[in-house]
């Protein structure tokens, strides 16, 4: 199998973790006989003091060639002044609404072994295994804002469309798990939200009526995520709920890091990054944990190159590093070796063997 990737560093650790996440894509395809072409190019604050853009139309190009993209981290106190009119992350944005990437997928998968890098107890976390779908390309995040010199708006608008077309995603995939699925939303006080849960009550009774439903308000759902989080199956939700609770849920696993993402639109080519941004305090250190981008890349093999066996090698690779005890500064227990991110990444690959 021949393909095309194409890969965004980006920012701060961005280029650190994507660095990790190619060599494990270049000993898996070395080990089952596949060609990876890769194509590297800009975005975020590199871009910006390179071409003066967040996102080149060079890099557009080179996305949407491509069987499917990684993408590090963009962002860092280099290009945070609010009063800048270009900022990094406008190029990340742009970039997921011109890829049409509307479904981000992000699992949340606990190591038993990690058990104590969450501040959760134990017992809490038994069993957990969710898979939060975030709308990507809508909401808040894209609407019209304002700004004069005593106010500000941020415009939250969403179709019908577009909430059919996640919840569908969503619910197909809690097909294939275990049948449940938790919309979240603020119908309590959003004109948005009454819409999206009205959309999602007739597209689950018309289209889906075995699975089994449940309503929750983002402010209890964000209670019900530490309280009884291996109750959830699958969680669909708008593009800021799904950012915020995202990262809470990263807590589950232990650490930030260990969260990957797959985006996908109607197309099998998607956009791949773990869900931490570029980490500017730990940036240039070598210690970043290389877990969330190595295990976004297991899910470019399943969901865009049609590779589950090599999918499936590359998670259980990083399951038995981190059961033999392979860790990164921020998922250490007393006593661990901290691992430099190149370190956790060979232990890694000398487990795919
Ligand atoms: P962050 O995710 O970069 O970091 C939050 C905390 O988690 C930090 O203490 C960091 O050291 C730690 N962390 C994150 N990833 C880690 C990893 N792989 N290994 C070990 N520790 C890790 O969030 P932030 O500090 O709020 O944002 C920093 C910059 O990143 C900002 O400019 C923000 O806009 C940007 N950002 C970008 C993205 C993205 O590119 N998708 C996402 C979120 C934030």
């Amino acid at each position: 199998m021949e393909a095309v990737i194409t890969l965004l560093p980006g920012d701060g650790i961005g280029p650190d973790v994507t660095a990790s996440a190619r060599q494990v894509l270049d000993a898996v395809a070395k080990q089952y006989g596949h060609t990876l072409h890769y194509k590297e190019a800009l975005i975020g604050g590199a871009a910006i003091d390179a071409t003066g853009e967040p996102l080149p139309a060079v890099t557009v190009d080179a996305c949407k060639a491509a069987d499917a993209v990684l993408l590090g981290a963009v962002g860092g106190p280099k290009w945070s002044d609010p009063n800048d009119k270009v900022r990094p992350e406008q190029g990340l944005l742009k970039l997921r609404s011109v890829l049409g990437v509307y479904a981000n997928m992000r699992p949340v998968r606990i190591y038993p072994e990690l058990a104590g890098a969450s501040p959760l107890r134990a017992e809490i976390l038994d069993g957990v295994d969710m898979l939060v779908i975030r709308e990507l390309t809508g909401g808040i995040y894209f609407g019209a804002k304002t700004r004069t010199a005593t106010s500000a708006s941020d415009l939250c608008e969403y179709t019908v469309g577009e909430v059919e077309r996640i919840v569908r995603v969503a619910a197909r995939l809690a097909t294939e798990r275990r049948g449940r699925l938790c919309s979240v939303d603020k119908a309590n006080i959003l004109e948005t939200s009454r819409l999206w849960r009205d959309v999602t009550n007739r597209v689950m009774a018309d289209e889906f009526p075995e699975i089994e439903l449940e309503t929750l308000l983002v402010d209890a759902a964000a209670m019900h995520l530490l309280s009884r989080p291996s109750d959830f199956d699958v969680i669909v939700t708008e593009n800021m709920f799904g950012d915020i609770l995202t990262d809470e849920a990263s807590m589950l696993a232990g650490s930030l890091g260990m969260l990957p993402s797959a985006s996908l639109g109607d197309g099998s080519a998607g956009l791949y990054e773990p869900i931490h941004g570029s980490a500017p305090d730990i940036a240039g250190m070598g210690i970043a944990n290389p877990c969330g981008a190595i295990a976004s890349v297991a899910m470019m093999l399943r969901h865009s190159l049609g590779l589950e066996s090599e999918a499936l090698a590359v998670e259980q690779a990083m399951a038995a590093a981190i059961a033999a005890g392979a860790r990164t500064a921020d998922i250490v227990a007393e006593g661990d070796t901290r691992l430099s991110t190149d370190d956790m990444t060979a232990r890694i690959i000398a487990c795919l063997a």
